[in-house]
Order: C-alpha cells, then structure tokens, then sequence
C-alpha cells in the first residue's frame, strides 16, 4: 500500500503541475452501458505538452511508477481480464480510492412509478451490491435513504432506445480516482419484455462492475461481457477487480 500512496501523490504533483497551467480539466465522466462503452479517456489529451520542461523530474518519477505497474500487472494477470479493460481504456485504470473504513454510500430509488416495475427489484440490487462487497475490496457499501448526498445512484427507466438493459455513468479527478456514479436499469429489455428479477441482479452485477472500474471482456463466463450471459461473478471477475483495487490508478504506458 505504500507504493500506491506514492503513486498517486506523484500523480497529484503532475496534475497540480498541470491545473495551475490551466490546461486540465477538474472531472471527466466516463459512459458506459450494457453492450458498449466510451472510453474514460477520450479527454485525456488536453494536456497536450505544456509546461513539459517544468515538469520532467515528477514525470520521470512518473515513468518510473508506471514501470513498476507494468512489471505488477505481468506478474499478476493470469486468470483476470485486466489486459482487456487497458486496451478498452487507453492502458489507464480508473477506481475508487482506499475507503475500508467508510463505505460507498448508495442510494437505490423507491417505486419509480413505472409499469411492471417490481419491489423485488430492490432486493435483487441489494443483493448485487452485496455481492460485491463479499470480494473484500478496499471500499464497501453502504445503503442510504439521502439521495442527495449519497456518492452512487441507482434508478430506473422504462427502457431504453438502444439495445441496452443497464448503463452506467461515473466520474474521475485528475488522480483517476471516481467520485461518483449513477446505475441506470432499465424495466423492459429494448424490445419490449419485462426483465425478470433475476435479470434485474444480472444488469445490476455488471453495472456495478463498471462503477468498480471494471470494463468489458469478450469471456462470456463473466458478468462483465458486454452481453451479460450468467447470473454471478466469476472467478475472473473477482481477480480482476482485486487486481484493480492493488495497484495505483492512472495510466499505465
Ligand atoms: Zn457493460
């Protein structure tokens, strides 16, 4: 833990370099949905090369980091799909900071009002978020009745006009942290059907694996294939998201 806490002071020097600059943004939103994904990235190159003299010993330090990363990531990949979701992502990794003793607060909202909606959907995205939590991440959960300070939202809709059950938006500082999250689910599949509630937990599997950080892999034994195919977390999605949750965020190369 004490190489991540380096990492990503290193980061906050380079951003602060930067901010001071006027030539980073503060957040940058990230979109994903049930069966495609926007890179987090696709702003990233507003830095551009400014102030490039001004920062080069914190960027060899940099380098030097993400070297280490590197070496991390080749010793621990097998049996994940952390390789993929660098590829998705432009070879950098988005998460939550360290949060064990003050979990996630999540807000799911009551009775949308939409028709064949079910209570039981609740329970099944609880049951989701639970999940999870098992994985013994170094950030929890925790349910909230606030919505207005809660950190993660979950809602509902009737469908979607894409092919698309669940979408997830979430947010990053310029240390590539996420700060927060919205679950989007939708009641009726896009041609019409109503999601079962098991299904409900499926989508809402998947999309809290993208408000972890995760993105998709083409492997459909995970919750995390863009065409969600089983009803539980993998093997994979377990190790993948640890993995995720042991290194520093940020990019990678
Ligand atoms: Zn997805």
């Amino acid at each position: 833990m004490k190489r991540a806490k380096r990492a990503s002071l290193t980061v906050l020097t380079a951003a602060l370099g930067l901010s001071a600059l006027g030539a980073v943004k503060k957040t940058r939103t990230s979109e994903v949905g049930a069966i495609h994904s926007i890179a987090a990235s696709r702003e990233q190159s507003a830095a551009g090369s400014v102030g490039r003299a001004l920062l080069l010993p914190e960027l060899r330090d940099d380098e030097r980091e993400r070297a280490a990363v590197r070496r991390r990531l080749r010793r621990s990949e097998q049996g994940t799909y952390i390789g993929e979701i660098l590829r998705l992502r432009d070879s950098s990794l988005a998460r939550w900071p360290d949060r064990a003793d003050r979990p996630l607060t999540v807000w799911v909202q009551p009775d949308p009002g939409i028709e064949d909606w079910s209570p039981l959907y609740i329970e099944r995205v609880r049951e989701a978020f639970a999940e999870w939590d098992a994985v013994n991440l170094p950030v929890g959960f925790v349910f909230v009745e606030d919505s207005v300070h809660a950190e993660i939202h979950v809602s509902w809709i009737d469908h979607f006009n894409e092919p698309i059950s669940g979408r997830t938006k979430w947010a990053r500082d310029d240390e590539w942290l996420i700060t927060d999250a919205n679950i989007i689910l939708a009641v009726h599949h896009h041609q019409g059907e109503v999601l079962d509630d098991e299904a409900m937990k499926a989508m809402a599997l998947h999309e809290i694996g993208h408000l972890l950080g995760l993105d998709h892999t083409q492997d459909s034994s995970n919750i995390m294939a863009p065409k969600v195919r089983v009803r539980d977390l993998s093997a994979a999605d377990r190790a993948t998201v640890r993995l995720l949750y042991s290194l520093p965020p940020g990019p990678v190369r």
